[in-house]
């Protein structure tokens, strides 16, 4: 008889579903969770605030763990055998699918009442044939290496797990709305997004290239970036501007060392543009505080001032080290160290305002034609990710 898990348990929600939102969440849940497992063959099953992933072939079943492992607002999964209710099956599975050592308890979840014995009977009978098979693992209710758990449920069917893998928590994306990311090719902006997308936002991006200074690769970059968020945040989309225009009126009338500060309050108008075209809620941006010139109180008061959106800042707090540590892990650093310009790199003044007094930046910005600046910018956009690339 096969030991090999055919179904993977899904759960959720302990902590979100409070209130009457529950069949929100669980539906976005659901839609998020096929997207991430898209172009795999599998079952969909929900019962009692419990997902099941079945009928999948054994192969898929590494892949698919690994793609549930990104969805956020799950808890947990357990990689389970599910056969029908037979207590001596049930025993044969569980010493088959278990590690070889170490100690272990049988926790027995009964919904069948049919079944005349009791949860810890039918634990004690498991855990004895596990030991008669195997004698080097050992019983410790208490400190046990391992918990084979086994759910009985109403319906004929049982799960046999000892396995659970931490979910990426969070909340499910899409229940807070929507948000307009400014994802540059650097290791900050996809974190951002990233945590962001924890907090259950849709990302939508943009991002600014100078082109012919910036290459067809720094634009593949953040492509890349992109694709790289899509497990986390399904529904992501990247939308790329031109910028060089713009580079060149702010080079041409305004003192260079105001320079960066001019162009970001460009990226914000744009951003605000796109985001509330895109029925976007906020704007989302890499920035740390102090990280760099244009990072510090008076730069970011400098760039927020032109929006009215809120603006998030999921890194504001954050040291550059556990910026990396998270890029690492979603595997975001990577393409963000790919040594191609970035648009910020091509016109950089040597000495940039550190603290940029908001009515002299305006006094050198009016001398530019904003608005027509601005919309040849947006005239230009392009999508370069679509939400659904499968389609
Ligand atoms: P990052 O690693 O995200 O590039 P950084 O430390 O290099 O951040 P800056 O280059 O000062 O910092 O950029 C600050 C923020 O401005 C970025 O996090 C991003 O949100 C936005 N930004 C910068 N350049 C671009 C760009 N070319 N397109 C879109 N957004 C950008
Ligand atoms: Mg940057």
């Amino acid at each position: 008889m096969a030991a090999e898990p055919n179904t993977i348990l899904i759960r959720y929600g302990e902590l979100f579903l409070k209130g009457n939102n529950r069949y929100y969440f669980e539906s976005l849940l659901i839609k998020n969770i096929k997207a991430a497992l898209f172009g795999i063959r599998f079952k969909f099953v929900k019962s009692q605030s419990r997902f099941f992933v079945e009928d999948f072939d054994p192969a898929d079943k590494n892949l698919i763990l690994s793609r549930l492992t990104k969805v956020f607002g799950i808890h947990s999964l357990s990689p389970a055998v599910k056969i029908r209710t037979d207590l001596k099956k049930i025993g044969e599975i569980a010493s088959m699918m278990a590690p070889e050592q170490g100690t272990f308890r049988v926790t027995v979840r009964r919904a069948d009442k049919k079944i005349p014995k009791k949860s810890m009977e039918i634990a004690a009978e498991i855990g004895g044939d596990m030991l008669e098979r195997v004698p080097a693992r050992k019983v410790d209710l208490f400190r046990y290496d391992f918990e084979l758990c086994v759910d009985i449920r109403e319906d004929g069917w049982s799960y046999v797990f000892y396995e659970v893998i931490p979910g990426a928590q969070g909340l499910p994306s899409g229940c807070s709305g929507r948000a307009m990311l400014l994802l540059s090719g650097g290791i900050d902006s996809p974190v951002a997004a990233y945590k962001m997308g924890r907090r259950g936002v849709t990302v939508c991006c943009v991002h600014f290239h100078s082109f012919p200074y910036t290459s067809e690769l720094a634009l593949r970059k953040v492509v890349d970036l992109t694709e790289m968020l899509r497990p986390y945040v399904p529904f992501i989309e990247l939308t790329v501007v031109p910028f060089t225009k713009i580079q060149y009126a702010i080079h041409e009338h305004c003192p260079q060392e105001f320079m960066i500060t001019i162009m970001r309050r460009f990226m914000m108008r744009i951003a605000e543009r796109l985001a509330q075209d895109k029925k976007c809620g906020a704007l989302i941006t890499g920035e740390s505080l102090g990280q760099v010139a244009s990072q510090t109180m008076e730069s970011i008061n400098a760039t927020n001032s032109v929006v009215k959106m809120p603006v998030f800042r999921p890194l504001i707090g954050n040291d550059k080290e556990e910026i990396i540590e998270i890029a690492k892990k979603i595997g975001t650093f990577d393409i963000s160290i790919r040594p191609y310009e970035d648009c910020c790199t091509v016109f950089l003044p040597k000495n940039p305002v550190i603290h940029p007094k908001l009515s002299e930046v305006e006094r050198y910005e009016s001398k530019l034609d904003i608005e027509a600046l601005i919309a040849e910018a947006i005239a230009g956009a392009e999508v370069r990710s679509a939400a659904f690339p499968a389609e």
